[in-house]
């Protein structure tokens, strides 16, 4: 067994009871970034009776969204980081390093704590809180769409906690609360021993399944039905469209739920041909995926592609967005009332 199985088999859970807002009373949470977490984030604790500041950058678009959504103070960055006890860091990845350096190392309290969403910046040392502040995490698995969407229907999204930094003595406390905050100990939240664990795993989960494998076994299926000369929209259907149904099962009902869902030829054919997909070169692939995620090769590979403008994921984007796959996808869905969530 895995270090990490043993580790995810031995956690504790926590829930509401678990969680207290009393080292809360007295301070201030500063949100830096008012994206897809910072908002959601923001607005929840604001529905908690947290004090919250949010800090964006002047007069933009997040400026006035926070503004307009209300019951919190919006500050510039330096200043909401000058109030905050708790700030923060609702950026996206690559540029919390320098948001770190110019503006929140330069502001932050002593005795403050420093909160993340994603452990990339702490595990891979590009930022180095100073020892008098608590370094915590609060990492909701949900978008923050669906976060904002669970709390307002009185419940909440499951979330990772850990503790980097124990400063104050009550960075655990002040996490927990942050998760109560988020609704998330209604759901249940997960304790883990350090950043690492999920800054690994999610990379990991994103490049090799539910992001990286996922879009390509939909794109690669739906080449194969179109090259054969069956019609782009049936492809669609049972490679892109139909996997939503899978997913909600397996999510729903577990592997077993899903597959007893299916019909016996779909069970067995499915059983019987997945290797020849996922063969066994693909899961030694996994685990070449994993080594460059641990060894940091794939976070030094994704640092040079954000100094460099981005310019190769701009053109794998533009790819992406010329596949058939993509304007057979538009056609169809035009049929559909599907909501797009916004995320
Ligand atoms: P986002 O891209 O949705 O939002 C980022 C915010 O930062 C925006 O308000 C943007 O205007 C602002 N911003 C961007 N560049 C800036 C700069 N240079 N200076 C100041 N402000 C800037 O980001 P997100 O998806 O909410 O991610 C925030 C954190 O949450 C990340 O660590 C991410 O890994 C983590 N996270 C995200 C999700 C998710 O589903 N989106 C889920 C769990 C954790
Ligand atoms: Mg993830």
């Amino acid at each position: 067994m895995s270090t990490i199985q043993r580790i995810i088999m031995s956690m504790k859970i926590y829930h509401d009871e678990d969680a207290s807002f009393d080292v809360m009373k007295g301070k201030k949470v500063t949100i830096l970034g008012y994206g897809s977490q910072g908002r959601a984030q923001a607005l929840c604790f604001r529905d908690s009776g947290l004090d919250v500041i949010v800090g964006v950058r002047k007069d933009g678009k997040s400026w006035k969204q926070a503004k307009e959504d209300g019951g919190m103070k919006v500050m510039e960055m330096a200043e909401a980081v000058r109030e905050g006890d708790v700030v923060m860091m609702l950026l996206p990845d690559e540029v919390q390093p320098d948001v770190y350096k110019d503006i929140v190392a330069p502001n932050i309290k002593s005795g403050a704590a420093l909160e993340f969403a994603h452990g990339f910046a702490i595990t891979y040392g590009l930022i180095v809180p100073p020892k008098d502040i608590d370094v915590i995490m609060m990492a909701p698995k949900s978008p923050g769409a669906s976060e904002r969407k669970a709390f307002e229907e009185g419940f909440g999204v499951p979330a990772l906690f850990c503790v980097h930094q124990d400063a104050s003595g009550k960075a655990r406390d002040i996490a927990m609360a942050l998760c109560k905050g988020l609704g998330a100990t209604r759901a249940g939240i997960f304790e883990i021993d350090n950043f690492d664990i999920e800054t690994k795993t999610d990379l990991f989960g994103e490049q090799a399944v539910e992001c990286g494998g996922l879009s390509k076994l939909i794109e690669a299926g739906f080449k194969t039905l179109v090259d054969a000369g069956y019609p782009p929209e049936v492809a669609y259907f049972e490679t892109c469209h139909e996997c939503k149904l899978i997913i909600d099962l397996i999510v729903t009902r577990g592997m077993g739920g899903m597959w007893r869902a299916c019909s016996n030829t779909a069970k067995y054919g499915g059983l019987t041909r997945r290797d020849l997909v996922v063969t066994q070169q693909g899961v030694e692939n996994m685990k070449e995926i994993l080594r460059m995620i641990e060894s940091g090769e794939f976070k030094t590979e994704w640092r040079a592609e954000w100094a460099n403008g981005l310019k190769k994921l701009h053109g794998m984007m533009d790819e992406e967005d010329k596949l058939l796959l993509e304007k057979t996808g538009a056609e169809v869905r035009s049929l559909f009332q599907f909501k797009d969530p916004k995320q």
